[in-house]
C-alpha cells in the first residue's frame, strides 16, 4: 500500500470515528432522553415494565448505576421509578414532602453523582402538592413538620386565582430546590460546572401521569405561569424536548473525544 493510499484510508477512518463519537449524546441528553420516554410510556398506559426480575436483581447484587438522580415530594401518588417506567436500579431517588433540600439530601446525591456516577438530576414536584398547599396557605404546623413547611419555597407575586397560584408555587418550589442544590453543594457545583452532570425541574401531573419540563429558558419569563395551570400542558414530544430542557452549553460544549485523551491526539496526529 503507498503512502498516499494509507493516508487516504487513515483519514477516511478517522472522520468514520469523530463522526460517529460527536454524534453521541452527552450522558446527561441521554439520561433525559430514557426518562422522557419512559414516561411518554407510562402515561400512555403502555409501561414497558422495567427491568425487575431475577436476573436484574442478581445483576445489581454487586453494584447499581442508576443514570439519574429524583428528588421528589414524598407524597404516595408521585412514585418515579413507575411513573418514568424505569427498573430496578435505574433510578436514585429522594423523597422528602415538599421536595425540599437539607443536608441528607445533599449528602445523598453527592453520593449518587460522585461515586455511582449518575449525570442528571431531577427535582420533581407535582400537582395539589400538600406541602406546597400549606406554605402557600401560611399554615402554622407544630413540630417538625412546621419546620418542614417553611423549606418549602413558593415565591412571591403569585397569581390571585386559586389554581393558578398553587401551579405557580409548585413550579417556583422545584426550581428553588434545584437552586438550593447547586449553591449549597459544592460537588454539585462543580460537576455542573465540568459539564459532567446536570439538573432539570419538571412537574407530575397527577391526573394524566404527564410530566411537564420546565425549560431552563422559561425562568426569565415567570409570567407564563399565571396565564395556565401547569396541569393544563402537555409536554412536547420526547426526541425533540430535551435541547429545551438542558441549557445548551451541555450539547454545544460536550465532545465525547475529550474523555479519551489518547484517541484525541491520535485523531490530532492524523489531521498533521
Ligand atoms: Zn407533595
Amino acid at each position: 500500500m503507498n503512502l498516499l493510499h494509507k493516508c487516504s484510508v487513515a483519514a477516511l477512518l478517522s472522520l468514520i470515528c469523530i463522526t460517529r463519537l460527536q454524534a453521541q449524546e452527552s450522558p446527561p441528553t441521554a439520561a433525559l432522553k430514557r426518562l422522557l420516554e419512559g414516561n411518554a410510556r407510562f402515561a400512555a398506559d403502555k409501561p414497558r415494565i422495567g427491568a425487575v426480575g431475577a436476573d436484574r436483581r442478581k445483576e445489581l447484587v454487586k453494584e447499581h448505576k442508576p443514570f439519574a438522580v429524583v428528588l421528589t415530594c414524598a407524597d404516595a401518588r408521585v412514585v418515579p421509578a413507575l411513573l418514568f417506567d424505569a427498573g430496578l436500579g435505574d433510578l436514585f431517588e429522594l423523597a422528602v414532602a415538599g421536595n425540599i433540600t437539607d443536608k441528607a439530601i445533599l449528602g445523598s446525591i453527592e453520593y449518587a453523582i460522585e461515586h455511582l456516577h449518575a449525570p442528571l438530576i431531577v427535582v420533581l414536584g407535582h400537582d395539589s402538592c400538600g406541602a406546597v398547599t400549606a406554605a402557600v396557605n401560611g399554615a402554622k404546623l407544630p413540630g417538625d413538620l412546621g419546620w418542614l413547611i417553611k423549606q418549602v419555597k413558593v415565591g412571591d407575586n403569585l397569581p390571585a386565582d386559586k389554581d393558578a397560584k398553587l401551579a405557580a408555587a409548585v413550579r417556583n418550589n422545584v426550581r428553588a430546590a434545584a437552586k438550593d442544590l447547586e449553591e449549597r453543594s459544592n460537588l454539585i457545583h462543580e460537576k455542573i460546572k465540568d459539564k459532567k452532570v446536570n439538573i432539570v425541574t419538571a412537574v407530575y401531573s397527577l391526573k394524566t401521569g404527564n410530566i411537564e419540563w420546565l425549560s431552563h429558558q422559561e425562568k426569565k419569563k415567570p409570567a407564563d405561569v399565571e396565564k395556565k395551570p401547569a396541569v393544563e400542558k402537555k409536554p412536547a414530544a420526547p426526541s425533540s424536548n430535551t435541547a429545551a430542557i438542558l441549557p445548551p452549553a451541555i450539547e454545544t460544549n460536550y465532545v465525547e473525544v475529550r474523555r479519551f485523551p489518547r484517541l484525541r491526539s491520535f485523531f490530532e496526529r492524523l489531521r498533521e
